[in-house]
């Protein structure tokens, strides 16, 4: 069956989120953005609306929506402030999501109860310095005492969104080097944690109000108890994460087209050259009308793996693809509102600058727009029998 419409609850979501966003992020996103300033005091308030568990049960602290439910919000609030989008989307997607699934009830009750609630803040700990895309070559070790009581971990974790705000942090080291991905295991701990240091905040392109920093654990002991899963199953864990994650960012670059391509639409209807608006010029139609198709495009194929995650049928190569389209399609229609606005889109007084910006980290995190190709590679040859 396919369905274009909401539901009621689908729409009262979007409401709440848009309603939200509008009223507490945008007014603000801008200044946020040129001070790197994180918007905590807003980050707070987002918690009792349930936007930081939007897809968790509420039996476990969530508001206990679907994931359609999530990408709506998510739009909304990346629209607002695609910063705000990056932290509620890791809280969310990488953190929430992996402790749901993998997480024992202690688990379940220490970490994600509170984190879906908004009381405290998630962070996802897989790229290192030496490698990304390639995360089955993690060389953090995870290495068990003698006495099997805890883990002493050790290394450099690089990148960590929300890190240095952060009060748990799903982390993927390795327990067993030899067995490169097959050795990797994932833990669920506390911050901050002796032996484990945050450091200095990046200086972005772009989210620049959202947190990025290093994590250095230097023989920081886990118990036993805050492994996720058994040893070994942290590669399977993180690529799972992913794939739920991306579309979180295929929904967090359909807020960041969006709000391109509104403003574009409403500049192009002011301003004027030639002695009329410049939305009577074909040049600048053709543009809004290359943004609209493609939103709606990169919005249906993120309903659709978002649907299918519902599901729980497997949905890796529709979440690749929604986002490696979203994320392409910000960045092509922020790079064309630029345009739309002439000079004023160049400079800070307009929000497309901003956009544009923004838009370009979703084309890299969660997995490049090469690894979603990739994925997406991978499943069709196989889908097709090949090898
Ligand atoms: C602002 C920001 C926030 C982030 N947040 C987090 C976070 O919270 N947690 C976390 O764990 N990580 C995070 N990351 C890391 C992010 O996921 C990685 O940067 C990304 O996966 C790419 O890895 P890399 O930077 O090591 O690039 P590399 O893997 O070194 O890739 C370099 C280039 O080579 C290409 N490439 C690599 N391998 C292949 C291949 N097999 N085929 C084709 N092309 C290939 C890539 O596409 C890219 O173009 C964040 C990154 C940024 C910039």
């Amino acid at each position: 069956m396919v369905d274009f419409e909401l539901s009621e609850e689908q729409v009262m979501v979007r409401d709440m989120a848009r309603a939200f966003a509008q009223r507490e992020l945008a007014p603000f996103a801008a200044a946020w953005d040129r001070e790197s300033r994180f918007p905590a005091a807003a980050v707070a308030k987002m918690g009792p609306l349930g936007l930081m568990g939007v897809f968790v049960p509420t039996d476990w602290g969530g508001a206990g929506f679907d994931t359609v439910s999530y990408v709506v919000a998510m739009e909304e609030i990346s629209a607002a402030c695609a910063s705000t989008g990056t932290i509620m989307s890791v809280n969310n997607s990488l953190t929430c999501d992996p402790v749901l699934k993998f997480g024992d009830q202690a688990q379940k009750q220490r970490f994600l109860a509170p984190m879906a609630q908004g009381k405290t803040l998630g962070c996802f700990a897989l790229s290192e310095p030496g490698n990304g895309s390639d995360a089955g070559a993690a060389k953090c070790t995870a290495r068990l005492s003698e006495d099997g009581s805890h883990y002493v971990v050790n290394g450099t974790k690089n990148w960590i969104t929300n890190g240095p705000d952060a009060d748990t942090c799903v982390l993927f080291a390795s327990t067993n080097p030899d067995l490169k991905n097959k050795g990797i295991s994932a833990f669920v701990h506390e911050l901050p944690i002796e032996g484990l240091t945050v450091g200095a905040h990046e200086r972005k392109l772009g989210i620049k109000a959202s947190s990025t920093s290093q994590l250095v654990y230097d023989n920081v002991k886990l118990p036993v108890s805050r492994r996720l899963g058994q040893e070994g199953d942290g590669f399977k864990i993180a690529m799972s994460t992913l794939d739920g994650g991306r579309i979180g960012i295929a929904a967090q670059a359909l807020g960041i087209g969006r709000a391109a391509y509104e403003a574009s639409l409403k500049y192009a209807l002011e301003r004027e050259a030639f002695g009329q608006p410049i939305s009577r010029l074909q040049a600048i139609q053709f543009k809004l009308a290359d943004m609209a198709t493609r939103l709606d495009a990169a919005r249906l194929l993120t309903f659709r793996a978002a649907i299918l995650k519902d599901r729980k049928v497997r949905f890796t190569k529709e979440a690749a693809m929604a986002k490696l389209y979203a994320s392409e399609s910000a960045s092509a229609i922020a790079n064309q509102a630029i345009q739309v606005f002439g000079g004023n889109g160049y400079v800070e007084d307009f929000p497309v600058e901003r956009h544009f910006r923004d838009a370009r980290i979703t084309e890299i995190y969660e997995g490049t727009s090469e690894i979603q190709r990739l994925v997406i590679a991978v499943n069709v040859i196989k889908e097709l029998g090949g090898a």
